[in-house]
Formats: C-alpha cells, sequence, structure tokens
C-alpha cells in the first residue's frame, strides 16, 4: 500500500511560510539574547528576564518588546503548523483500486485511485468521493 500525500499548494506554501517566520522570529530572539544568556549559569531564567525586559527598534517603528515578538513567533509557528496539517490530504492507496463513496447517496464503488472529483455511478452527481477503504 502506498501513501500518496497531497497537499493543497496555496495552503502548504501559506503553511511553510508561516512557520520559517515564525522560526525565523524565535531564533532572532534567541540570537539577540544569546550574549548575555550564555554569560549566565541559569541559562533558561535568564533567556526569560532577558526577553521580558529587553526591547528592540523594528525599523522606524518604534521599539518593540521581546516578549511580544516572542509570542508573534510563537503564533506564527503554532498557525503555520495548523494550516500545514489541514492542508494535507492523505489518501491511501493500494496497488490495485480502492473503494469511494459518494458523500450524497453514500454509494460505494470501486476506482483504480482515489480521486479529488468523480462522478457519482449511482446518482450521476459529480462528487468529492470519499475513499471508504481499500479493495483488495
Ligand atoms: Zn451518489
Amino acid at each position: 500500500m502506498r501513501v500518496i500525500v497531497r497537499r493543497k499548494l496555496s495552503g502548504h506554501v501559506f503553511g511553510v511560510l508561516l512557520v520559517l517566520a515564525g522560526l525565523g522570529i524565535l531564533f532572532f530572539i534567541l540570537w539577540m539574547a544569546w550574549p548575555s544568556v550564555s554569560a549566565s549559569s541559569s541559562a533558561l531564567s535568564s533567556l526569560w528576564t532577558y526577553v521580558l525586559t529587553e526591547q528592540v527598534d523594528v525599523a522606524s517603528l518604534g521599539s518593540l518588546k521581546l516578549v511580544y515578538l516572542g509570542a508573534m513567533g510563537a503564533i506564527f509557528l503554532f498557525l503555520g503548523v495548523f494550516v500545514l496539517a489541514f492542508s494535507r490530504k492523505i489518501l491511501y492507496l493500494s496497488s490495485g483500486s480502492v473503494m469511494l463513496q459518494c458523500p450524497y447517496c453514500k454509494n460505494s464503488w470501486k476506482a483504480r485511485r482515489a480521486m479529488g472529483w468523480a462522478e457519482c455511478p449511482n446518482c450521476r452527481k459529480f462528487v468529492q468521493p470519499q475513499v471508504s477503504k481499500t479493495a483488495t
């Protein structure tokens, strides 16, 4: 059995961009904080203090506290993972054929492969069939 992972490209790219932005922001904060954190004996608590107290200048927009930047990075990362998870469709394919099910009349039929769109042989509607199980 092969597993085909199909992604909606736009959602996938959007998710990747969000993850990259989130990671970038978090790494930027770590990079900013590193000189004072690495000098300290307790890295985690000094990182926390640094993030809570320090601020960065954002172009001409003024200064932004690192803690807000960190929250933004975490939200981006979270959203990105969320978008990635939901833009991903996993279709199970056997080497032979699959059983597709019409979401309207619940009729199942055999197909050579899983399809995003297909015409239901029973009600003749153009539907997005669900893969009910793999036929052997
Ligand atoms: Zn149908």
